[in-house]
């Protein structure tokens, strides 16, 4: 007679076999450690590229973890971009081992031979190359590639990317440049634009939002000039009104956009969408002395920066924006500097990445032979972050008293406290036990410390972003769906 029990015992027997093979299989898996240096486009693409290797049995460990094989993702948009990628190669090289040590980015691009030639680097790949990374790394090293046959049971993989220890994603939608502004090496090392097809894209957001991501982030080197010939999509914006009509994402973040290709028809959309669309933009400005941009042969004028930001600030309550400034562009003057910082003051920006200018050797700036004293340029570098943090302060002091949808991002060392990216980009510290996820948290700002915003005890809730809150006077959240 068929007993019951029998199966349920053969049923249990079967899961934990399983699960014993699941647990000697990662236990035998080899160990891959990566590390990102420069923008958010080298972070997509390290992911890419480790999701293309960890099918060959590698599992992820952190970058200061030993490891089998450890990838360095590059930039070399300065000189202290360099010396900081060699710094962080000494660094493995020093404690590495026999693990393989494989170089790959921009820096590569620039200085093959000369990254190629230090001290325990073991293959170093370019842009060009970038795609084909895994064949190049599994031809020098067939044995540390050979893969094994997974257990049927073990196996939880969705097919997307994903984004080690991350809770947002992001997605390049287009590669490369043809701007060629004077001071940069970017044109040269990741070759002209080449946008994605908007098929494709549409098809990487409804795999990550059923991967669990609630926010997709659009990256690029110059995505404001996104458009696929092959459809209906002649412009960023018609990209992103595909996005929403036909994926159910539920924040879209633009990370970088040229001031001049911030036309009235994509801060329209912005405006009519800020349940799904972010209010957050980077507007790299670089340089608030209209002679300096002329020389640096940016496409337009501090005029037009203005009157952009001034459209998206009236279009957007409680946008977000940030900016690049460089100091210490060949000829730039105290005069100049003030007029930039004249910009920052005003309040234009909510904070700014500011960068130190160097020679990139095969950029026209390299020629301009008026350098500046680097006394002089540190002088301003510092003025300028201070303008920074009091800018960034303003910020957090407006968001004050509101709530604020935030996904975290990363513990605190100190307190063991989740903090989050809000929609408008500000961190925000979470209240005890929350986070961790990928979710959406509504809560209530109510402090500032540091440069965090602190969320209070109250009206913590996990919502999509198609709900509503609302604090009642009681200080109790109430939740409607929209
Ligand atoms: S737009 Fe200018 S600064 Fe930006 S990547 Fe292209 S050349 Fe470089």
């Amino acid at each position: 007679m068929h007993d019951e029990s029998d199966d349920n015992q053969t049923g249990s027997n079967r899961a934990d076999s399983c699960q014993l093979l699941r647990l000697q299989y990662i236990l035998s898996m080899k160990k891959l450690a990566t590390h990102t240096l420069g923008c958010r486009l080298n972070q997509f693409e390290t992911e890419k590229i480790a999701s293309r290797i960890e099918p060959y049995d590698f599992a992820r460990v952190e970058f200061d973890e030993q490891a089998d094989l450890y990838v360095i993702n590059t930039c070399t948009v300065t000189h202290k971009a360099d010396a900081t990628c060699r710094q962080v190669i000494s660094n493995v090289a020093r404690r590495k081992g026999s693990a393989k040590l494989v170089v790959v980015g921009c820096y590569v691009e620039s200085d093959r031979q000369r990254v190629a030639d230090l001290a325990g680097v073991d293959l170093v790949i370019g842009n060009r190359e970038k795609n084909k990374a895994t064949e190049l790394m599994s031809q020098m090293w067939p044995k540390l590639f050979a893969k094994r046959t997974e257990p049927a049971c073990a196996s939880g993989s969705s097919g997307v990317a994903d984004f080690y220890q991350r809770s947002r994603a992001w997605l390049k939608i287009s590669d490369g440049c043809n701007q060629r502004c004077s001071f940069c090496i970017i044109p040269t090392v990741r070759g002209p634009l080449r946008n994605n097809s908007a098929a494709n894209v549409i098809r990487d957001i409804n795999q990550m939002a059923t991967a669990g991501y609630h926010e997709v982030v659009l990256t690029g080197v110059h995505i404001g000039h996104f458009k696929d010939s092959s459809c209906d999509v002649g412009s960023l914006t018609d990209l992103l009104k595909m996005i929403l009509a036909e994926t159910d994402l539920s924040r879209l973040r633009l990370s970088s956009l040229e001031p001049q290709v911030v036309t009235e028809d994509i801060i329209s959309f912005m405006s009519e969408n800020t349940q799904r669309v972010c209010r957050y933009l980077h507007l790299p400005l670089q340089s608030g002395s209209d002679a300096i941009l002329s020389a640096m042969r940016r496409p337009y004028d501090r005029a037009r920066y203005l009157k952009v930001i001034t459209s998206l600030k009236a279009a957007l309550p409680g946008i977000t924006i940030g900016g690049d400034v460089i100091v210490g562009f060949p000829g730039e003057t105290d005069e100049d500097s003030a007029r930039t910082c004249e910009i920052a003051e005003s309040g234009a920006m909510d904070y700014l990445h500011v960068f130190t200018y160097s020679d990139r050797a095969g950029t026209n700036a390299t020629a301009i032979t008026e350098k500046c004293d680097p006394k002089d340029v540190a002088r301003r570098h510092k003025r300028l972050r201070k303008i920074s943090r009091a800018r960034l302060l303003e910020a957090h002091k407006r968001a004050i008293g509101s709530t604020v949808t935030a996904i975290s991002e990363n513990q605190q060392a100190e307190t063991g406290r989740w903090w989050g990216v809000t929609d408008n980009y500000l961190r925000v510290l979470l209240p005890d036990g929350i986070g961790g996820n990928k979710e959406i948290q509504t809560v209530f700002a109510d402090s500032i410390k540091d440069d965090y915003l602190v969320a209070g005890p109250i009206s913590v809730n996990t919502v999509s972003t198609s709900s509503r809150v609302s604090i009642s006077e009681s200080g109790q959240s109430n939740i409607a769906s929209a």
